[in-house]
């Protein structure tokens, strides 16, 4: 293991990357540089094409073709790995399998035993609240019930880093409160450390411990917020509780 307490969950220094296009190159990220301690979570808002997904994907390695460096848990990116997961706006679930089985699907390559799986599965339904909806298919199931199975499943093989692009953003608007309460919880159980695009300045706020703030042509980072505990949006207001409740 060489992740000592001090080494960074991320660390992103002079990064850019090109597309090639018919027409030439689109530069859309640009200089970005990024460091994110163990156990934060870092919010990023910005336009639309400013390169939010498209640095997710390079921390995911996914992409291995662009400029600066990446590096998790000191490590240099060289691919995908199971110690990144990523959740997306639409659920991606597999439809013909049940919610458990879906959530299974993620420890194919898992050293652990069939009955240890059984247990990682169950205990990560259990944490999203869908205990009860193991055996559900995904077509009866909610939209958010559907991204709960969906942050399970990346859950379930404990990444170090969880990489969340617009992971509410198809919700509506009261679903999408309730589960910004419940991914704060799931994400500070889980100890993983946490990078979270959204376009919601609110959730990013009160989510984050920082926001990161990217503006486009090309994408690059505008500033970086640090959020103060108290300056997290106030939600225990008597009209915040009753509407969520
Ligand atoms: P965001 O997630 O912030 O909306 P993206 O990272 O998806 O932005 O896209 C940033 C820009 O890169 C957009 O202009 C998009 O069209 C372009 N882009 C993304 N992927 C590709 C690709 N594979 N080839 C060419 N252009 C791409
Ligand atoms: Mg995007």
């Amino acid at each position: 293991m060489t992740q000592t307490h001090d080494t960074p969950a991320l660390e992103i220094h002079g990064l850019s990357k090109r597309f090639a296009l018919r027409e030439g190159t689109l530069t859309v990220l640009s200089e970005i540089n990024l460091v994110v301690s163990p156990g934060e979570c870092v919010t990023i808002v910005g336009a639309s094409g400013c390169g939010k997904s498209t640095l997710l994907r390079l921390i995911l390695g996914l992409d291995l073709d662009y400029r600066g460096e990446i590096r998790v848990a000191g490590k240099p990116v060289t691919g995908p790995s199971d110690d990144r997961a990523i959740v997306f706006q639409d659920h991606r679930l597999l439809p013909w399998l049940t919610a458990e089985a879906n959530v299974a699907a993620a420890l194919l390559n898992s050293p652990l035993g069939p009955e240890a799986r059984a247990r990682e599965v169950r205990e990560h339904l259990e944490l999203v609240g869908l205990g009860s909806f193991a055996r559900a298919y995904p077509r009866q199931l909610s939209g958010g019930m559907a991204q709960r199975v969906a942050i399970a499943r990346a859950l379930v093989g404990r990444p170090r880093f969880l990489l969340l692009d617009e992971p509410l953003g198809a919700l509506d608007a009261l679903t999408r409160l309730r589960m910004q309460d419940e991914l704060k919880r799931i994400v500070a159980h889980e100890g993983a450390t946490a990078l979270l695009v959204t376009h919601d300045v609110d959730e990013a706020v009160h989510l984050g411990n920082r926001v990161v703030v990217m503006e486009p042509h090309p994408g690059r980072i505008a500033t970086i917020l640090p959020v103060p505990p108290a300056a997290r949006a106030d939600r225990s207001s008597p009209a915040f509780v009753q509407l969520r409740d």
